[in-house]
This record gives C-alpha cells, sequence and structure tokens, in this order.
C-alpha cells in the first residue's frame, strides 16, 4: 500500500498501450504494466514540482512539461517517451528522402554508457559511424548550432546590460521544458527570457534553409532528424513558432525538425539493426554549415551554457580575451541545485549570475525574483537534474542518483 492508493480513478479499464493525454507528444503510459507505485507522481510533484499532471483522476487540462523524468523512475517501463523510431525507418527506407541527423551534445557520451563503455567515454565517432550505418545521408553536429545560441543569448545580454530599460534579470531558453514550465506558472516572467532558440531549433532551421540551398537540396525532400537527451525536444518541435524553413520557403506546413529521437530510441535503433558500436571504425560529423568550438560541449551539463554565455559577453563587452576565472566558471560547475557566480566585466561592473537544475529550484528562483530578492541579472535554468546529461530521454545507467 502507498499514500497514492486512493487514486479510485485510476483508469486502469483501458487496456493496451495509451497515451496519457494524446496530444503529449513526448510521454506515453501502458496501464497494464502499471503497477501503482506511485514514482511518477513522486518525481512530477516533489522534483520537478509540476502540479497536476499525474493527479488522479487525469485530466486532459493538467500540465506536463514534457521532460520525461517519469520515465527514468516507472519502475515498469509503464511510463516511456512516445515511439519515434517508425518514422525514421520509413523516411530511411524512401529513396526520394534525405535523412539528416543532428546529435546534441549529451549523446555522444550516453550512447556509449548503453553499449558497456567504461561510464564517461566520448564515443563521438562510432556514434557518427553508426548513424551512417543505419542509413543516414548526412551527420550534423548541434554543437554548431549551440555556438549559434551563445552568440545570439551573448549579444542579447550585453545589450539589455546597457540598456537600463530591458528587463533586469534575462533567462536562459535552450530547455524547452523550462519554457513551457516557465510558460504556465510565471507568464510574467516571459519578458524575461532570452529570445535565441535552442541549438536544436537553430540547427532544424538552418539544414532546410541555409544547408539546402548550399546543396542545392529540395527542402521538401529533407527529412531533418534530431537525436537529443531529452524527451522535451519531441514537444519543441512540434511548436507552431518553430517554422522557419516554412518562412523561407514560402511552404506552409513545413517543419524545421521533422522527427525527435531520444538518445534510448537510437540506441535501440542500433540493436534492431544487430549494430555493434565497439565495432564501428570512428566517423567524422559532415561539415554542415561549419566547424564548432568547444563551447557546445559543455551545454550538456548544468552550468555549461551559462559559462559559455558569459565567455562570449565577456569578450563582446570588452572586445578583450576573458580571464582564466571566467573561462573556468567553477562556481557553477557541479550538482548542487542552485549555483552562484559574481564576475567583474569590465566597462559594466560587477554581475551577478545564478544557475539552477530540476524545476524545483527553478520555482525557489523565480519565487525569489517575484519577491524582489534576487540579485542575478544572467540566470541558466536545466529542467533535469544536472542538465541534459540526465535527460529524460538518456539510458537509465547515465542517469546519477537524485536526493
Ligand atoms: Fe531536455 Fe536538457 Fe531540458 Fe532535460 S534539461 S528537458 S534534457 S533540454
Amino acid at each position: 500500500p502507498t499514500q497514492y492508493d486512493n487514486r479510485g480513478d485510476f483508469p486502469t479499464q483501458v487496456k493496451g498501450r495509451i497515451s496519457i493525454d494524446p496530444k503529449n507528444p513526448s510521454i506515453t503510459r501502458d496501464d497494464q504494466k502499471c503497477i501503482l507505485c506511485g514514482q511518477c507522481i513522486e518525481v512530477c510533484q516533489n522534483v520537478q514540482t509540476v502540479y497536476g499532471y499525474y493527479k488522479l483522476p487525469i485530466k486532459n487540462e493538467t500540465i506536463c512539461v514534457n521532460c520525461g523524468q517519469c520515465t527514468h523512475w516507472c519502475p515498469t517501463a509503464a511510463i516511456t517517451e512516445v515511439d519515434d523510431t517508425q518514422k525514421v525507418w520509413e523516411a530511411l527506407a524512401d529513396p526520394d528522402k534525405i535523412v539528416i541527423a543532428q546529435t546534441a551534445p549529451a549523446i555522444r557520451v550516453a550512447i556509449g554508457d548503453d553499449y558497456g563503455f567504461p561510464i564517461g567515454t566520448n564515443v563521438e565517432g562510432k556514434m557518427v559511424a553508426a548513424l551512417r550505418e543505419i542509413g543516414f545521408d548526412y551527420v550534423a553536429d548541434t554543437n554548431w548550432a549551440a555556438d549559434l545560441t551563445i552568440m545570439e543569448e551573448a549579444s542579447e545580454h550585453v545589450h539589455r546590460l546597457k540598456d537600463p530599460t530591458a528587463p533586469y534579470t534575462m533567462f536562459t531558453t535552450c530547455c524547452p521544458a523550462w519554457v513551457k514550465f516557465m510558460e504556465y506558472y510565471y507568464p510574467e516572467m516571459i519578458p524575461k527570457y532570452s529570445t535565441s532558440k535552442s541549438p536544436q531549433a537553430m540547427m532544424g532551421a538552418m539544414i532546410k534553409t541555409y544547408f539546402a540551398e548550399k546543396k542545392g537540396i529540395d527542402p521538401s525532400k529533407i527529412v531533418s532528424v534530431a537525436v537529443m537527451p531529452c524527451a522535451a525536444k519531441k514537444y519543441e518541435c512540434t511548436r507552431e513558432e518553430l517554422n522557419s524553413a516554412a518562412k523561407y520557403h514560402n511552404k506552409p506546413g513545413m517543419r524545421d525538425i521533422d522527427v525527435v529521437l531520444t538518445t534510448r530510441e537510437f540506441s535501440e535503433m542500433l540493436k534492431m539493426k544487430k549494430i555493434d558500436l565497439a565495432k564501428l571504425q570512428d566517423s567524422d560529423f559532415d561539415n554542415l554549415v561549419g566547424e564548432a568550438s568547444g563551447a557546445g560541449y559543455i551545454f550538456a551539463n548544468s552550468g555549461g551554457v551559462i559559462e559559455a554565455a558569459v565567455r562570449t559577453a565577456y569578450f563582446l563587452a570588452t572586445g578583450e580575451q576573458p580571464p582564466a576565472v571566467v573561462l573556468d566558471l567553477q562556481p557553477v560547475h557541479g550538482l548542487q541545485g542552485i549555483k552562484e557566480a559574481t564576475l567583474e566585466i569590465p566597462g559594466i561592473g560587477e554581475e551577478k549570475i545564478a544557475v539552477a537544475q530540476g524545476l524545483n529550484n527553478a520555482r525557489k528562483i523565480c519565487d525569489m525574483i517575484n519577491a524582489g530578492q534576487a540579485p542575478w541579472r544572467l540566470v541558466e535554468v536545466m529542467a533535469c537534474p544536472g542538465g541534459c546529461i540526465s535527460g529524460g530521454g538518456q539510458p537509465r545507467s547515465s542517469v546519477p542518483p537524485q536526493d
């Protein structure tokens, strides 16, 4: 018996795999596998402080931020991500389609965890080779788009620092679960958002516009697949405003990204094809649009986005390389729920920044801002504990224990 035994309206009469909400593009639940342990409610309410999604009876109007942390906690795999692998198999089998993959920074280590490599091994070359092996025509590195995100966010941050009429605090917006959380629970803070798209969204736009044009490819033939550590990215790619390609080519209905696979789905596809990652020769990313800097790699960790952003902001504001304490911003490293740092930017002055990992900590930051107790000019939020390395689409072996 658990504290959730009062869930008398639990819809156990529903047989087979169902979507909790048919409109949820990220998460499904199979009631036949559910043992009523209540761990999904535990993580949703206590860790992520998203109230109501698993409150029973399930209501369609309750909010899910699509983070997928419940998929890690469910002990029977009753809750999983929506399976989009069939869409990718169909695209790969279609000779008229050009199928392009982009891979997030957090995949290249996590996929190795799922194949028995020592924890923490970077298997980037083998990951790219595996994508080619199952038939992708091009493989792009989302790290390149992370550079775009940083240039945009850092430029906007410097602009706001110099503009006394701009909102005092700016939030990073790489994490779609955090964006949805804030839009729903703290809509008054939307002006504080960075206006930058996430790296996935920027790469999706670039593939069907700039890259398609450079290569002379009809964008209608491109199937753009993003391999992400994240269940929320499945939701993000459905957002109405991610339609740069449709606007650019005047093709209503065209999506910047067609399918998002989690790391787990990608791993399953390799296993279906009996591909042993360890036996593959390393392969390089296609140089779709340019080389990536090192900044994208650290996006996978909590604190990585803000570290990359303040380095670039320092350079944009001063024209000089940042000092070592900014390049290696130790106070934002690690797994504390809320981390803070103070920087000195010549010509701008002292700047306080903060990082929150997990939406329970994001809620504390938002409440402090609303209470007028927050000194921070720039705040990074990642919904998943530890950041995307522990994303809701990662292999369970990659996710550290949570307190
Ligand atoms: Fe996705 Fe990363 Fe946000 Fe988790 S922290 S929801 S993996 S973007």
